[in-house]
C-alpha cells in the first residue's frame, strides 16, 4: 500500500536520510527503530510533503506517486501523520479537535462516520468529547491527536514517537489502541524508541542509523535479536 524507494534527505550538505526503503501494507504495524538524530522524524515529513531539505527518491501510495505532491494532497491519497509533540489545540473540545481533522476532502462526506468510528475505537474519547483537551493526560491527549488523524479517514496512519513522555501505564494502553486501529484495517508505520513495546505488537520492523536502513526483520525476531536488545532494549 505505502512503499518508500530509495528516499535521501539533504540539509545543506548534511545527509539526514540515505537512500531509506521501506513498505507498510494493510492491517500491518511497521516499526521503525532508531536512536535520537537518526533520520526519524525527517523520514515521515518526507513522505507528508513536509520537509525542509532536499528530497529525492520515491513515496508511492497505492502506485501514486507522492513525492512533489503538496502535503494537502498527501493526506487526500490516504496517508495521515500524527506529529512529535501530539500537535492538538489545547483550549478546544475533545470532539472540536477531532472535527478539525475531518478537513480533507476525502473525510468531508463521511465526517460522522468517521468521528462515530474514532469514538468507537477509543472509548475514552467519547465519554470526554465535551472536555477541554488542555486538561487532559498525556496519553489522553496522545489519542486525541490519532484519532484526530483519523479523521481524514487514512489508509495508512504515520506516528512520529508516540510514546515519548508517556508513563508505562498510559503506553501500554496507547500500543493497545494501536492495535485496535490496526484491527480496523488501517496501515501503522511507527517511529519509536521504545522498542520493547513497540516490537510486541508490531508485525515488522527496520532499524534507522544515521539516516540508513541497516536491518529489517519480522518484530519476533528483532525482540529477540541480542544486537537489537543491546541497542534498543537496554541490555548489557
Ligand atoms: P529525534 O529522535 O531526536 O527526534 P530523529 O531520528 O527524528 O531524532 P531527525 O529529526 O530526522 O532525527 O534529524 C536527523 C538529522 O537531521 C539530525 O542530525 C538533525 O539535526 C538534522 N535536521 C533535522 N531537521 C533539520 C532541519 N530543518 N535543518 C537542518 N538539519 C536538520
Amino acid at each position: 500500500m505505502l512503499e518508500v524507494r530509495d528516499l535521501s534527505v539533504s540539509y545543506g550538505k548534511h545527509r539526514a536520510l540515505d537512500g531509506a526503503s521501506l513498505k507498510t501494507g494493510r492491517g500491518e504495524i511497521v516499526v521503525i527503530l532508531g536512536a535520537n538524530g537518526a533520520g526519524k522524524t525527517t523520514l515521515l515529513k518526507a513522505m507528508c510533503g513536509i520537509c525542509e531539505g532536499r528530497v529525492g527518491g520515491s513515496v508511492q501510495m497505492g502506485g501514486e506517486e507522492l513525492l512533489g505532491l503538496a502535503p494537502d494532497r498527501i493526506v487526500e491519497t490516504g496517508i495521515a501523520l500524527v506529529p512529535e509533540g501530539r500537535g492538538v489545540f489545547g483550549d478546544l473540545t475533545v470532539e472540536e479537535n477531532l472535527t478539525l481533522g475531518a478537513y480533507a476532502k476525502r473525510a468531508r462526506d463521511e465526517e460522522a462516520g468517521n468521528l462515530e468510528r474514532v469514538l468507537t475505537l477509543f472509548p475514552k474519547l467519547g465519554e470526554r468529547r465535551r472536555q477541554t483537551v488542555r486538561t487532559m493526560s498525556g496519553g489522553e491527549q496522545q489519542m486525541v491527536a490519532i484519532g484526530r488523524a483519523m479523521m481524514s479517514n487514512p489508509q495508512v496512519l504515520a506516528l512520529d514517537e508516540p510514546s515519548l513522555g508517556l508513563s508505562p501505564l498510559l503506553c501500554k494502553e496507547l500500543f493497545q489502541s494501536l492495535a485496535a486501529v490496526r484491527k480496523a484495517g488501517l496501515g501503522i508505520l511507527l517511529v519509536e524508541q521504545n522498542a520493547k513495546q513497540s516490537l510486541a505488537i508490531a508485525d515488522r520492523g527496520y532499524l534507522l542509523e544515521n539516516g540508513e536502513i541497516v536491518h529489517e526483520d519480522s518484530a519476533e525476531k528483532l525482540a529477540s535479536d541480542p544486537a537489537v536488545q543491546k541497542a534498543y532494549l537496554g541490555a548489557a
